[in-house]
């Protein structure tokens, strides 16, 4: 009876060890990591492709480990996002921005900064309270604040996320639909939502000029934007092909390999002094 106690209590603990213990640590080791801020922003330029001009950037997240290393949204964000961390993880975003390229927002009323939100943002307020206590009194500006939502995941409650979407374009932020043409969305999210910029996906991008039906998608982007009084930028240009073609289908904004791969602040910052704006 002693050994088969014995038995059922290392299976247990190996159980616990194997289901609970190596999870709460990774997950320990991760909040540790938010409270080192080791998350931080990279900026991708955004280009206005008739001037040659900044438009301004997309904050885009990157995880500096201690050795240098720096981590793609792709190996943690999904992990984020489903533990919550996410919210924590953007408000201390946002924070960085106010303190990395502040300075640069406000000698430039005109540059626009993008941040990426994703679906449980729009569950609820609290992503109405932050953008305003985060950026209010800051140096950039409401209307400098461009969130991009994603299509390629579905929102719970589209009437909520329409309240939350005016509620922001209330304080003068703007609303981007990310992604479009890929996921869930399309033409009902544009519609319901009162989106004002739509960002063409890269999968377009990269099949126009080898690829008719792309184009004709794109063109039809362009016009359907136009309808509706909304702005359009192009994700994901390598190529200057790309951008004679993006040009002719009228389309003025873009971004992509082809300015600058998403970079850290002080680059960024050089990035625009270079273009003889700060
Ligand atoms: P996204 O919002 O669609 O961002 C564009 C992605 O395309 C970025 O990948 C960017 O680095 C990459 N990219 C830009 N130009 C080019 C190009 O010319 N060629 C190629 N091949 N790629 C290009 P990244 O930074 O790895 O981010 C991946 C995704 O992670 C983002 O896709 C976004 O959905 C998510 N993400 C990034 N930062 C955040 C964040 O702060 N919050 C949330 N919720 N999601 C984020
Ligand atoms: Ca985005
Ligand atoms: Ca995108
Ligand atoms: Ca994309």
């Amino acid at each position: 009876a002693t050994a088969c106690a014995a038995f059922a209590l290392l299976f247990v603990a190996i159980g616990v060890w194997f289901s609970w213990r190596p999870e709460n640590e990774a997950n320990d080791d991760f909040i540790a990591a938010i409270r080192n801020g080791e998350f931080i922003p990279y900026y991708q330029p955004v280009m206005d492709i008739e001037t040659g001009k900044l438009r301004g950037c997309e904050v885009l997240m990157r995880w500096r480990r201690p050795n240098g290393m720096i981590v793609s949204p792709g190996q943690f964000m999904e992990y984020a996002e489903r533990n919550g961390h996410i919210f924590d993880m953007t408000r201390h975003l946002m924070e960085q921005t106010c303190e990395e390229v502040g300075k640069l927002h406000l000698e430039n009323p005109d540059l626009k900064l993008s941040i990426n939100l994703f679906a449980g943002h729009f569950r609820n307020r609290d992503v109405v309270n932050d953008i305003k206590s985060i950026y209010e009194g800051s140096d950039i500006s409401f209307q400098q604040i461009v969130v991009e939502v994603t299509e390629r995941y579905p929102l719970e409650d589209l009437e909520l996320a329409r309240k939350i979407i005016a509620e922001l374009q209330a304080l003068g932020v703007r609303v981007a639909l990310d992604d479009v043409g890929t996921g869930h969305g399309g033409m009902a999210y544009l519609q319901k939502l009162g989106i004002d910029i739509i960002k063409i996906d890269k999968m377009f991008i990269d099949a126009i000029g080898d690829d008719d039906s792309s184009t004709t998608i794109v063109d039809s982007m362009v016009e359907l934007a136009d309808n509706l009084g909304m702005g359009i930028i192009a994700e994901g240009v390598e190529q200057e092909e790309q951008i004679e073609r993006l040009r002719e289908l009228g389309v003025t904004a873009a971004q992509g390999y082809y300015f600058a791969a998403p970079m850290p602040a002080n680059q960024y910052l050089e990035f625009a002094l270079n273009l003889e704006l700060a």
